[in-house]
């Protein structure tokens, strides 16, 4: 009998424990114009139940970016007062633009237990390696810098003064990758795309 009332406490505390079971916190970076954007749009095409941080930026849109699914732009001053407000999980200026996580919508994701993904730049990465020691950190490298400045310029979303400040960062960027769990080179996008799938999968698998 008490060893019934055993496995039964046990079944009962196991349950609750997956009930209450906090989701896992994955955190992507690597230099603009890796193609950080293009792999996970592929990568959410494939994985429902994984979340995406939307972030506020002052950045204004680019042609075909929606309000609410690649951003919130806000004003400087709306950002600002969100900091004041204490409403980010971190925020960093990157190239004359602020870039901010929102704070509660994070927490409220994981502690329903669900994954979440936020693609964020290295001084935000860090912050976040600081606050969440067990996130899963990815760095996306490119083949190499020219291929870099070829995609960055080729994507035709900045002028030539904020390509120069993207591309000034790069080379200090790179030299953060070994900070980081996986890195992950994105030379194709099928086998980048492959490399990120099997990341994901074993850090699901890990208890
Ligand atoms: P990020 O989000 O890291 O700034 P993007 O996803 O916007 O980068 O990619 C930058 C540009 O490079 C885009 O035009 C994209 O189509 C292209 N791109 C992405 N991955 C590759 C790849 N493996 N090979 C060639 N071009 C790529
Ligand atoms: P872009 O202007 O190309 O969309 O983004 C510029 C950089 O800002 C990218 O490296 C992108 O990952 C990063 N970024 C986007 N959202 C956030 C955020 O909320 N916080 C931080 N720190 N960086 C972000």
């Amino acid at each position: 009998m008490a060893c019934h009332l055993f496995l039964y406490r046990n079944l009962v505390y196991n349950l609750q424990m997956e009930t209450t079971k906090k989701g896992k916190l994955f955190v992507i970076t690597g230099p603009s114009g890796v193609g950080k954007g293009t792999i996970l749009e592929k990568f959410f095409h494939n994985n429902n139940n994984i979340i995406y941080s939307i972030s506020q930026t002052t950045r204004k849109p680019r042609p075909g970016e929606v309000h609410g699914v690649n951003y919130f732009f806000v004003t400087k001053e709306e950002f600002e007062n969100s900091i004041k407000n204490d409403e980010f999980l971190e925020w960093a200026k990157y190239s004359d633009n602020y870039y901010g996580t929102n704070k509660k919508f994070v927490l409220k994701a994981l502690n329903k237990g669900a994954d979440v993904i936020l693609e964020i730049e290295t001084q935000g990465a860090q912050k976040i390696m600081e606050k969440f020691p067990d996130c899963v950190t990815i760095f996306f490298t490119p083949p190499n810098f020219d291929e870099l400045e070829k995609r960055l310029r080729g994507r035709n979303t900045e002028d030539e003064d904020a390509i120069k400040k993207r591309l000034d960062k790069v080379k200090e960027e790179l030299q953060l990758a070994k900070n980081y769990k996986y890195n992950i080179e994105n030379d194709e996008i099928e086998n980048a795309l492959t490399k990120l799938q099997k990341v994901y999968d074993e850090e699901k698998n890990e208890h």
